[in-house]
Formats: structure tokens, C-alpha cells, sequence
């Protein structure tokens, strides 16, 4: 496989992980981040520390990005009233992939003021956690032209196990919280179910056996049970340590809820689980896994 000179900028919960598989598949990997110890614990890991993004991106043939939202996203690449944004010094030659989960219009927008700049740029958020990241099985969901994402593609092999292209540009993005608007409502509707069958008097992993061998079976009853002591290895049954942070699911339900309003969609369920994840985060649980939701039906 032919290994690349990648720049890597983000090198949090996911970004460390992703850009130490990189790193093990051979590729030359500078990475950059505002918090100096993560870069070190990559440079460890035998990453190059660069001392600005400006020099991850220069010469890169595919520069990365894993950033917390929409507006450190478009200050990167397109500036603000401190920095240059890495669309002055980005050659032609370079792929950018923001794996970052963001708002489809940011990514469109960071998107096509590159491509006027003959950059190619792709939206590639990722499904699967700091678990997947560590162990280089990510679900990518890529937006972009069909030949950026064959390039994108060889590149994100090295970081995850299924790879999707939604569509345009931002279409990944969409695609991301579509998915998790649906994964919320399922997690809520589990929770609800389960409790009412204890309040019933049944037992839950009964209820639940039960529920996953029948119509309501769905992913949340399958690998990820809300009730404690029902699956071993889910976070319900370790105190619900993440995982996926309650806060994350609230920060993608209002993506997902900017997505709707833009597009006149009719989203009441989700609706409803961003108001339930919001009640969540104001009763001190941000940091939990986002399973415990099954807190809030719970006597
Ligand atoms: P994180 O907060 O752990 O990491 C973000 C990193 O970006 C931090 O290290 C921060 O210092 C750095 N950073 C911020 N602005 C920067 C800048 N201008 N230049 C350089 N570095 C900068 O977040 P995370 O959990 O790694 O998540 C990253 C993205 O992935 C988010 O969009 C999140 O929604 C998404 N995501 C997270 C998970 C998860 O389970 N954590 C799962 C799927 C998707």
C-alpha cells in the first residue's frame, strides 16, 4: 500500500486514536493540536509534532481534521480575525477529510470554498466511538465527489471497517445524524419499555430476551441494554461510564433539529429525545453514557 505523508489536526478522545493507527500503517503522520500533551503522547507513539496547523497541512497529500463543532471547523480551514485560515497555504495537491461531526452547511461551505481553490474536500464523520477509533473500526460516512472519495477511501481504510458514500458534499454529515436521531429515539423507547415491564413486575433481562427475539428488537436491546445488570458489557452495568457521552447525543439531536427546520422536515420523535437528552444534561448526567436516559423513567 502506498504510504503518504498525512497531516493530522484534533487530537482528542477520537483524533489520538485515529492518528495512531495511521501511524502504525506506516504512513508519515504530523499532527497538531492546541492541547500540548496529546501531541506528545502521538509524538510517543511515533507521530511528528508539527508546530502549527499550517505545517500539518503544508506538503500533506491528505490532511485530516477531528474538531469539536462547525465554527472550529471553518476557522481552521477558512480563518477568522486572529489566523489565516489553512486555505492560504492548502496545495492542490492535497485531499482534506474532516472526520468532525458538524453541521451539513459548515461542511459545505468549508467544503466548496476549497473546491474554488481547486482543493479537494470531503465530510467523513465517523460511527463508533473512542472504542472503534482505538481498534481502527470506524464507520465513516463520506460526502464528496466520487474521485475524492476513492482517495479518501484508502486513507480511512487504515482507520475503520465500513466505509459509505452518502453523497455530495454534507451529505455525510446528514447522514451522521439522521442515523443518531434515530439511534436516541430507539434508546429512549427502549428505556421506556424495559421500565414499564419492571414496573410490571417482570424481569428485565426476561422482558429484554424476549423483545430481541420479537418485533421490538432493534440495536439498543441487542448490544447496548439501558437497565443495569442486564448486559454485562454495556456501560448500564458499569455505573454508565461512556461510551457515548449524554452531552455528544444532545449536541448531535440539535444538528439534527437545525437539519429539520432547514428542510421543513417533521421530526416529533426526535424532537422528543432532544428535549429528553436536554433534561438529561440539566440533571447533572453530560458525562454519562447517553444509555442513561434509562434514568429518567426509572421510580
Ligand atoms: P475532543 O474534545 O476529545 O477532541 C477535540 C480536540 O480538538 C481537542 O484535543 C482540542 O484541543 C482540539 N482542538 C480544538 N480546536 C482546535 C484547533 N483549532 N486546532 C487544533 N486542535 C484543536 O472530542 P472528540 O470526542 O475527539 O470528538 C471529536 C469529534 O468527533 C466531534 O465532532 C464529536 O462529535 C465526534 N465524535 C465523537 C465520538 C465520541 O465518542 N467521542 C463519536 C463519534 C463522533
Amino acid at each position: 500500500m502506498t504510504k503518504l505523508n498525512i497531516g493530522f489536526i484534533g487530537l482528542g478522545n477520537m483524533g489520538g486514536p485515529m492518528a495512531a493507527n495511521l501511524v502504525k500503517a506506516g504512513h508519515t503522520v504530523t499532527v497538531f493540536d492546541l492541547n500540548q500533551s496529546v501531541v506528545s503522547e502521538l509524538t510517543s507513539q511515533g507521530a511528528k509534532a508539527g508546530v502549527d496547523a499550517a505545517q500539518c497541512a503544508t506538503n500533506a497529500d491528505v490532511l485530516i481534521s477531528m474538531l469539536p463543532a462547525g465554527k472550529h471547523v471553518k476557522s481552521l480551514y477558512l480563518g477568522n480575525n486572529d489566523n489565516n485560515g489553512l486555505i492560504e497555504v492548502l496545495s492542490k495537491n492535497t485531499l482534506v477529510i474532516d472526520c468532525s461531526t458538524i453541521d451539513a452547511e459548515s461542511a459545505r461551505v468549508v467544503g466548496n470554498a476549497l473546491d474554488e481553490q481547486g482543493i479537494r474536500f470531503v465530510d467523513a464523520p465517523v460511527s463508533g466511538g473512542v472504542a472503534g477509533a482505538t481498534a481502527g473500526t470506524l464507520t465513516f460516512i463520506v460526502g464528496g465527489e466520487q474521485t475524492a472519495f476513492e482517495k479518501a477511501n484508502t486513507v480511512l481504510a487504515d482507520m475503520g471497517k465500513n466505509i459509505f458514500h452518502a453523497g455530495d458534499i454534507g451529505a455525510g454529515q446528514v447522514a451522521k445524524i439522521c442515523n443518531n436521531m434515530l439511534l436516541s429515539i430507539l434508546m429512549a423507547g427502549t428505556s421506556e419499555a424495559i421500565q414499564m415491564g419492571i414496573n410490571n413486575g417482570l424481569d428485565p433481562k426476561v422482558l429484554s430476551d424476549i423483545m430481541t427475539a420479537s418485533s421490538g428488537r432493534n440495536w439498543t436491546l441487542e448490544l447496548y441494554n439501558p437497565c443495569p445488570d442486564v448486559m454485562e458489557t454495556a456501560p448500564a452495568s458499569n455505573n454508565y461510564k461512556p461510551g457515548f457521552m449524554v452531552d455528544l447525543m444532545a449536541k448531535d439531536l440539535g444538528l439534527a433539529m437545525e437539519a429539520a427546520q432547514q428542510s421543513n422536515s417533521s421530526t416529533p420523535m426526535g424532537s422528543m429525545a432532544k428535549n429528553l437528552y436536554t433534561m438529561l444534561q440539566h440533571q447533572g448526567a453530560g458525562s454519562d453514557d447517553f444509555s442513561a436516559i434509562f434514568k429518567l423513567f426509572s421510580k
